[in-house]
Parts: C-alpha cells; sequence; structure tokens
C-alpha cells in the first residue's frame, strides 16, 4: 500500500500516542492531543504519582550515595532525546541519572563540562534481540554505544551470572533476559546441546512460565518455527502459544514470539502476543499481514542484520569502516570479512520489503540484531540493523527511536531509552548528526552508562570504567532549585 503523507513529526507522534502505554501517553497526550488526555486522566495522574514517587525517591537516594559526585554537564550539543531532535541544548547529569535538559547553561556552571558542539547527543541504544554468552559481550556491546541488550535465550548456566555483573558493573550493557525460550520437544531452540524444559501441551504453559518469572526472566519468548516446521522440526500449536500468551500477561511479562513465515505470524498474532522476533523470510512485502500487525499493536523486531550476514561480503563495510575498525578485536574483523555458515542470500530485497511494508502500514519496528547469529558482532552489528532499516524505509529519526524510546516502551522499561529528566544517564556522543545521517551513529565519541564513561580505547581484558573527572565535593542542597526530578518519559 503506498505510504501515507504525512510529515515525519507526524509520524513519530502519531506511533507514540497509538504505542505507548498509559504512563507515558499521557505525558504526551498533554501536549499534542488534548482530548485523548482527558480520556486517560485518571489512569495518568494515578501513574504519574507512582512514578513521581519513584523518581523522587531515587533522586534521594543518589543525593545520600553521591556525596562527593556534583555531576556534569554535556554542553552546547544536539539532542535526539528518542523521540526527536532539539539543537544546542545542555544535558545535565547528577548521580547516574540526566538531572535537566536546559537551553541556559547560566545555573550549571559550577559543574564540568563536556562540550558538546557539532555533536549529537542520543540515548544509549538497546539492542532488541541478542544471545549473550559472557561478560566480554556485554563490554563489546557497550564499546559501540548499546547501554541495554535485550537477551532472547541464553544457556541457564550463565543467565545468573550475567544479570548480577550487569548489575554490580557500569563497564558492561545493562542485560535483561527471557531466559529459557518456549518451544515445542525438539523445536527450534532445543538443537544447541543445552539442556533446556519444554512446552509440549497447552497445559504445560502455567507450570512454564511461573519456572520462568522465578528464575528471574524480564519477558518470554515463544518460538513459533514455521519454516523449520516444513523440514520436519516441531513447532508450538496456536492452542499452546495462546496458552502461554495468557501465563506471561497474567505474570506481567511481555510475550514475544519468534518467527519465521507469515503463517507464523497470524498464529502469534491471534494468540495475543506482544511482539513478533524477525521479519518473515519469504514472500517480501505484506501488506495484509502488515496491516493485521499494526491494527493489534504488536511491535516486530526484523533482526535484518542476521539474514543480510548470509549475504556475500555483508560484513565487509562494517570491518572496513574506519569509525568502526579500531575498536573491533582481530576476531571480529575476520568473523565480519568472512562468510556465515549456511545457504547464500542472493536477493536480500524482499527482507527489506517486508520490513517496508510494516512501515508503510505504521506498525512499530524495533532494532534489534540477533548477534551473534550469521556473521553478526556484539555492539557493532547494531549500527548495521539501523542502517538497513533505513534502506527498509524508516527515516533515520524514526530508526533511532526503534532503538531508544520505543524498545523501552514496548518492554515496558521507563528509566531509559530517553534523554530526559530522570532517565538513567545511558548516553552515547556521536559526531554529527545521526537524524539527518544514520551512519553518524557509528562516529561515537563517548559513551556513558549510569552517568560513568566507558573507556573505548582499552582493550576487553583492560577495559574499565571511569568515574568523570569531578571537582570537590558539593552538597545536594546546592543546587539550582529547578533541578528537581520528574518521571522519565
Ligand atoms: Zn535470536
Amino acid at each position: 500500500m503506498a505510504i501515507k503523507e504525512q510529515s515525519p513529526r507526524q509520524r513519530r507522534v502519531r506511533i507514540f500516542l497509538r504505542r505507548s502505554p498509559p504512563f507515558m501517553r499521557c505525558t504526551r497526550d498533554r501536549r499534542f492531543n488534548g482530548d485523548i488526555h482527558v480520556r486517560h486522566s485518571r489512569l495518568c495522574s494515578t501513574t504519574l504519582g507512582v512514578l513521581s514517587a519513584i523518581a523522587l525517591s531515587g533522586h534521594a537516594r543518589i543525593a545520600a550515595s553521591q556525596p562527593s559526585n556534583p555531576g556534569f554537564v554535556i554542553a552546547h550539543v544536539r539532542v535526539f532525546d528518542g523521540r526527536q531532535s532539539h539543537t544546542d541544548r545542555n544535558v545535565v547529569i547528577v548521580g547516574g541519572r540526566i538531572q535537566a535538559v536546559v537551553e541556559s547553561l547560566d545555573a550549571w556552571r559550577h559543574l564540568p563540562v563536556v562540550d558538546g558542539t557539532g555533536a549529537t547527543l542520543i540515548p544509549g541504544l538497546i539492542d532488541a534481540h541478542s544471545h549473550t554468552q559472557n561478560v566480554t559481550d556485554l563490554q563489546q556491546a557497550l564499546r559501540f554505544g548499546v547501554t541495554t541488550v535485550l537477551d532472547m535465550f541464553t544457556d541457564p548456566a550463565v543467565e545468573q551470572g550475567l544479570r548480577d555483573a550487569a548489575k554490580r558493573r557500569v563497564d558492561v550493557a545493562d542485560f535483561r533476559s527471557a531466559g529459557v525460550l518456549a518451544t515445542a520437544p525438539g523445536g527450534h531452540g532445543t538443537e544447541y546441546g543445552i539442556a533446556i524444559p519444554t512446552v509440549a501441551r497447552a497445559s504445560d504453559a502455567e507450570a512454564f512460565v511461573a519456572a520462568r518469572k522465578a528464575g528471574g526472566s524480564d519477558y518470554l519468548k515463544i518460538v513459533l518455527n514455521g519454516v523449520r516446521a516444513a523440514r520436519g522440526t516441531p513447532t508450538l500449536d496456536a492452542a499452546t502459544a495462546t496458552a502461554l500468551v495468557r501465563a506471561a500477561h497474567s505474570r506481567g511479562m511481555v510475550a514475544v514470539a519468534h518467527v519465521e513465515s507469515t503463517e507464523d505470524v497470524r498464529i502469534a498474532v491471534s494468540s495475543g502476543v506482544d511482539g513478533l522476533a524477525h521479519i518473515w523470510r519469504e514472500g517480501g512485502a505484506a501488506p495484509d499481514i502488515a496491516e493485521l500487525v499494526a491494527r493489534k499493536n504488536v511491535f516486530v523486531i526484523p533482526t535484518l542484520a542476521t539474514p543480510e550476514g548470509f549475504v556475500k561480503n555483508s560484513g565487509v563495510s562494517l570491518a572496513n569502516d574506519s569509525r568502526l575498525r579500531p575498536f573491533l578485536s582481530d576476531t571480529i574483523i575476520a568473523l565480519l570479512s568472512g562468510s556465515a555458515k549456511g545457504p547464500v542470500i542472493e536477493d536480500f530485497k524482499p527482507f527489506l520489503d517486508a520490513v517496508g511494508s510494516l512501515r508503510a502500514a505504521d506498525a512499530l519496528v524495533l532494532a534489534g540484531s540477533d548477534v551473534p547469529n550469521a556473521i553478526t558482532a556484539h555492539g557493532v552489528s547494531l549500527h548495521r540493523e539501523l542502517e538497513l532499516l533505513v534502506r527498509a524505509g524508516l527515516t533515520p529519526t524514526e530508526a533511532l527511536a526503534a532503538a531508544t524510546a520505543n524498545v523501552a516502551v514496548a518492554f515496558k522499561i521507563p528509566d531509559r531509552g530517553m534523554i530526559a529528566p530522570g532517565c538513567r544517564a545511558d548516553l552515547v556522543l556521536v559526531r554529527g548528526d545521526p537524524t539527518s545521517d544514520i551512519m553518524a551513529t557509528r562516529d561515537i565519541l563517548r559513551v556513558w552508562r549510569s552517568g560513568v564513561e566507558f573507556d573505548r580505547r582499552a582493550t576487553p581484558a583492560e577495559a574499565k570504567s571511569r568515574e568523570p573527572s569531578i571537582p570537590a565535593a558539593k552538597a545536594s542542597s546546592d543546587l539550582p532549585a529547578e533541578s528537581t526530578l520528574t518521571v522519565c518519559r
């Protein structure tokens, strides 16, 4: 179908109005759409009240725990806040959170300044589809500005250790995980030699999801492997998928389905999932499927970088990019310069067209790499994913939102993905303007996680975070009056 004629700004706003959960809708609706705000006002005020309390208690904790760290300012910088750009802003970071985003630096001249002239500050990127095996993966992600990874299945033997590392350390990306995926006995996910529980029938769903929740899973991943099923691999049936989604939702968990075919998409959508992992592999643009996905408010993480890894020489441009190469290990350069194991994809256009049809239908598309499949690598391949999303038809601004605010909204992680007061100071400073040229995300100048800068040049073994250099202690009571934290929108 034809792309509706509207400005990128109108499109962005509309996507948010349709997709945002109530607590995010109310802040936006007040600005853009009064009547929707009225309809949600009771929910808004309740939710905002709760979030304000959380933010304020966070403020108190920060003030108490950071007596010697008054913060710093990234000054005179273009800000992409997760939704849109603002020129010449000053972003104040205190105690690991964004304290203020202001036009005038005057009230903050006592703080150390990072000059952002000519650069753009973006929220830390979120890879919405990763498979993380060790702490080095998390560090590699952070090196390329990916401050949060959403793992979609890893070995249960390493899962808890990764959670602990991400909680304890700021020199690795934050880590969230689906834990063990929900798949049929012998289904996709069981072929890796890792002993995992499976789901044979709908009546197994409750116990399976309860175990995931108890084990710390942040969301549920359900596997519908329709293409593999055609070759004899078992797959979940619709009733079991529906029972799994119901069990997830009853525990407040987001449910995401791995899909391979358009039929998988239909089953997933009718089961009530919140999102889809991967784009359908065959047929290219599918306006009817895309319309269905959009109508049901289901988000899609196409993970284009992985199938593109089966296109000949597709990794060479990443390996040879002078903005990336100095930060890549020899092993990763060799990986990206080589070929994926598996059949070569001759024509990648159908994958791009499929995503294009989602975009035309106004479905919510999120950025995820599915690293380390094919010839993808942690961190760096998300930049390729952003490039591919733009090639598929998203504007650079939409692609950036797909890796920041929109992921946070879709996965209900309200403390990040945006540059706004109260949000975690997970930040990436890049040279140039990625809202006009998406390739600028590769030109990273500095990376902070929770307000602490990461040393990108250190080798993995040496990598360590360092506190920003700051002057002597300053009491929280000396902070300017307008610094009150509000919610991270
Ligand atoms: Zn995956």
